[in-house]
């Protein structure tokens, strides 16, 4: 078993470096988020234990409670899934990246915690780049006012967009996607100072990395390919 995930590791830095071969890019560009929901801590410490880091969840309470049964320092923690801002108290104590901060309401709430906890957090804001109402994000439209408001906390860094294709065959379709938030987050980036930096992207996972790569992700949210299917495979985008 957890030999397993080491080897899907290594294949999957491989398939890292050769996409990124193929789009001029290097694969130090590239950062690599294990996506452990519905997985044991022990297939995290397997994962840690061949070098991996940086570790996501969707939920508020799996996440709290992975970060306490492995309390290493060596893990950055990111939450990846549909926030609820009254759960965002729960997470500022420990985790290093929110990635999917869809409104000012969050952002306000994050500043006051990080704040009280002393802590910097970074911030991806999540745009809603499939249109689908179900998908959680921010409209393209309203980014700006995001940006604008978070360009004045002092505990909340906007590192950059986080964004989520349709669930579909249709590559080309996905590819419009990505694109569409490189082209927000190239539009916005010259527009923003400190601590509003914009440099990543998030976007890809194991069924479209190579598609986000090659439309310039800077992180990549692989779960499957890493730790194998999950029991029940829900709608990511949907959390419940
Ligand atoms: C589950 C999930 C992923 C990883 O999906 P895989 O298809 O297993 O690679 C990425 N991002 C988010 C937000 C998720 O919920």
């Amino acid at each position: 078993m957890n030999t397993d995930i080491s080897v899907n590791l290594d294949n999957i830095k491989s398939r890292i470096a050769e996409i990124c071969h193929g789009c001029n890019r290097s694969p130090e560009e590239i950062m690599l988020v294990a996506i452990s929901k519905m997985k044991p801590v022990e297939d995290i410490q397997a994962a840690l234990e061949h070098g991996q880091t940086e570790f996501g969840e969707n939920k508020v309470q799996e996440l709290t409670q992975k970060m306490e049964q492995l309390p290493d320092d060596r893990i950055s923690w990111h939450m990846v899934g549909q926030l609820q801002t009254n759960k965002i108290k729960y997470l500022v104590d420990r985790v290093n990246w929110i990635q999917s901060v869809p409104k000012i309401k969050a952002l306000k709430e994050i500043e006051k915690r990080a704040t009280a906890a002393g802590r910097n957090i970074n911030v991806l804001l999540q745009v809603n780049i499939s249109g689908e109402e179900q998908k959680s994000g921010c409209p393209p439209e309203q980014l700006q006012a995001l940006l604008d408001y978070a360009a004045n906390l002092k505990s909340v860094r906007v590192r950059g967009l986080m964004g989520m294709a349709t669930l579909t065959e249709d590559r080309e379709r996905i590819r419009r996607e990505f694109a569409l938030l490189r082209e927000l987050r190239d539009k916005y980036k010259n527009e923003y100072d400190e601590p509003v930096t914009l440099e990543h992207l998030s976007m890809g996972m194991t069924q479209d990395m190579d598609i986000a790569i090659e439309e310039g992700a800077t992180m990549i949210r692989v779960g499957t390919a890493i730790f194998g299917a999950r029991p029940c495979q829900v709608n990511p985008g949907v959390s419940t």
